[in-house]
């Protein structure tokens, strides 16, 4: 067990059902409080890492067949999302799912759920964190949230998974379909949260962003991992440059 802890996944291999192969030999650390980017194009594998972490494979018919993923001292591999936000590790599943005839304020309540006894005031005080990153939420905080802008229904699908205190926050894709000055905003947000001490685990179509913000990044081709190295470099070599970065 380390503390701070760090997460490590360990040449894990994915598959759906009996015959979809998604990860093979995938193997990746995310270091205490540092933001890790995972690039690739559709289909790659991305989201199914971020599931493999969060505990939600099973929910997609998926499971781990070989590997190891575990956080600090916690294996958690073969458990349940509640067994991974229990450990400090929350996942923003892609296309912002919010609950559309639910207000944002019980939207964000509903992000505690699992941790067990928590009192008002600690969920009070999450709550409060979640309206200083995102004052737009508090404002609307007794609206639907099926009324919200689509950046803002990101907004509360990270406000929501913030509500559970991360130390690891999984983001499948936050800017997809998003205008180009709510990607910014959301860019300067993730900022935020890494400079609080949170580690995030960035997937994102967009690369330019996501290696802007990453220390670290990994880039998977049908379910095995290519190329990774410093967010710097990456973002200098000619495969990235040419595939993600749209340079000719
Ligand atoms: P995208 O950006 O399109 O989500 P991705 O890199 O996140 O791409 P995954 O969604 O992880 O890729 O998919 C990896 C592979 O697993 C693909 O071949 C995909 O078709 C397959 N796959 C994903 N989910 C399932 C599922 N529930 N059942 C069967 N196959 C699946």
């Amino acid at each position: 067990p380390d503390d701070p802890p760090a997460l490590y996944v360990e040449h894990v291999d994915v598959t759906y059902g009996r015959a979809v192969s998604a990860l093979r030999d995938v193997s990746l650390t995310v270091p205490h409080g540092r933001v890790v980017a995972l690039l690739g194009a559709n289909g790659a594998g991305k989201s199914t890492l971020l599931r493999a972490v969060s505990g939600t494979l099973r929910l997609h018919r998926g499971a781990i067949t070989a590997g190891r993923v575990r956080y600090g001292g916690t294996v958690l591999d073969g458990r349940d999302p509640v067994a991974a936000v229990r450990a400090g590790v929350v996942q923003v599943p892609e296309g912002r799912r919010v609950f559309a005839g639910l207000t944002v304020d019980e939207n964000l309540r509903s992000g505690g759920l699992g941790l067990g006894r928590r009192g008002p005031a600690q969920t009070a005080e999450a709550r409060d964190r979640v309206f200083t990153l995102f004052p737009r939420l508090a404002e609307r905080s007794r609206q639907a949230a099926g009324l919200l802008s689509g950046g803002e229904q990101q907004m509360l699908a990270i406000g929501r998974a913030l509500m559970a205190a991360p130390r690891l926050l999984l983001l499948d894709e936050p800017s997809l379909g998003l205008a180009p000055l709510m990607v910014d905003r959301i860019a300067e947000v993730v900022r935020e949260i890494h400079a609080q001490g949170t580690a995030v685990l960035l997937v994102e179509q967009n690369a330019g962003m996501a290696l802007s913000l990453a220390d670290h990044a990994h880039v998977l081709e049908t379910g095995e991992v290519r190329l990774s190295g410093p967010a710097s470099d990456l973002a200098g070599t000619d495969a990235v440059r040419r595939l993600y970065l749209g340079e000719e």
